[in-house]
């Protein structure tokens, strides 16, 4: 079933500050709503306390990487896309992550444009969005 972008609530989570500000920013000029997590541990409480159609994870975090994130997040809801934010410094390659699951890629330095296809294409794959 599809819904309208405003009932989407997107998790996003970077350990930098400015980057999860930037994109949480980027997130609700598409119209969808966010919460913000700084690690993957913060991200699992708020995933299981929250409402969310999508998560947006950093892979390096302290805690708990956003590989295990997506691990745990996708063992319970595989219904749930997961977009990986990729880029320079980055220890996984596309393909490995790829191979434990993720949706898509989001590649520092970030282009707005960009990154609205990519986050509205899996939506779309996931029949959340129209
Ligand atoms: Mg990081």
């Amino acid at each position: 079933m599809a819904n309208a972008a405003s009932s989407i609530n997107v998790l996003v989570v970077d350990d930098q500050d400015c980057l999860v500000e930037l994109l949480a920013d980027i997130v609700n000029g598409l119209g969808f709503g966010s919460e913000m997590a700084h690690d993957g541990l913060e991200a699992i409480e708020k995933f299981d306390e929250g409402n969310f159609q999508m998560v947006i994870t950093d892979i390096k975090m302290p805690r708990m990487d956003g590989i295990e994130l997506m691990k745990r997040i996708k063992e319970n809801r595989p219904d749930v896309p997961v977009i990986a934010i990729t880029g320079y410094g980055s220890e996984s390659t596309e393909e490995e992550l790829l191979y434990d699951g993720v949706d898509g890629f989001l590649e520092k330095p970030f282009r707005v444009a960009k990154i609205e296809g990519i986050v509205c294409d899996v939506l779309r794959k996931y029949e959340l969005l129209e």
